[in-house]
């Protein structure tokens, strides 16, 4: 019989990934939507273990990518790490979030998704940035590239507004890509 553990996404809060937590339960929900798994929280790494770059005082995410491959369960078929620490990769200031393209794991940061929010009013906004930039990261994991289309959730985004700006949902193209995906492994 197969475990109802079999083939989770698995969120993987590293320390108090932001704002007390309290968007993993909807976030769990919004993921189920777009992806048809069931999710499950288990912290992987914690925040102190994390590299910080002396110079950047920021975090390179191309390595914890790499830990969270190693220390995923197997019934893991997805790893999203949360973190609130500030990420980057070397050719860019900061990143949003890191995604191994068609691989297990990917990491999204809150660190600059309190953007121009008014403390409290923005909670709505802040939760969306998140459930977006959480769906985008995963589906580069589910093989999807950036797409052109600035209301597709796979358009790449370079600041807050531009997250705002975009739909939570795949465009007609890259929901195509996504449904070939999932086939591919069962779905
Ligand atoms: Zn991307
Ligand atoms: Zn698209």
């Amino acid at each position: 019989m197969i475990s109802s553990k079999e083939h989770t996404i698995l969120i993987s809060p590293i320390g108090d990934p932001g704002a007390g937590a309290d968007f993993l339960d909807p976030l769990r929900s919004a993921l189920r939507g777009a992806f048809g798994y069931e999710t499950e929280v288990i912290p992987l790494i914690d925040e102190e273990d994390l590299w910080i770059d002396p110079i950047r005082k920021q975090y390179h995410s191309t390595p914890i990518l790499e830990t969270l491959a190693i220390l995923a369960p197997p019934t893991a078929l997805k790893v999203l790490a949360i973190t609130k620490v500030d990420l980057f990769i070397p050719i860019l200031t900061h990143v949003y979030g890191e995604a191994q393209l068609g691989g297990k794991t990917c990491i999204l940061s809150t660190h600059r998704f309190g953007e121009g929010l008014s403390q409290g009013a923005g909670a709505e906004t802040f939760q969306y940035r998140i459930e977006k930039e959480a769906i985008h990261e995963l589906g580069h994991t589910f093989n999807l590239r950036h797409c052109p289309d600035l209301t597709c959730i796979m358009h790449y985004c370079r600041n807050v507004r531009e997250v705002d700006r975009k739909l939570n949902r795949f465009c007609r193209y890259c929901a195509i890509l996504l449904e070939d995906e999932l086939k591919k492994l069962g779905k």
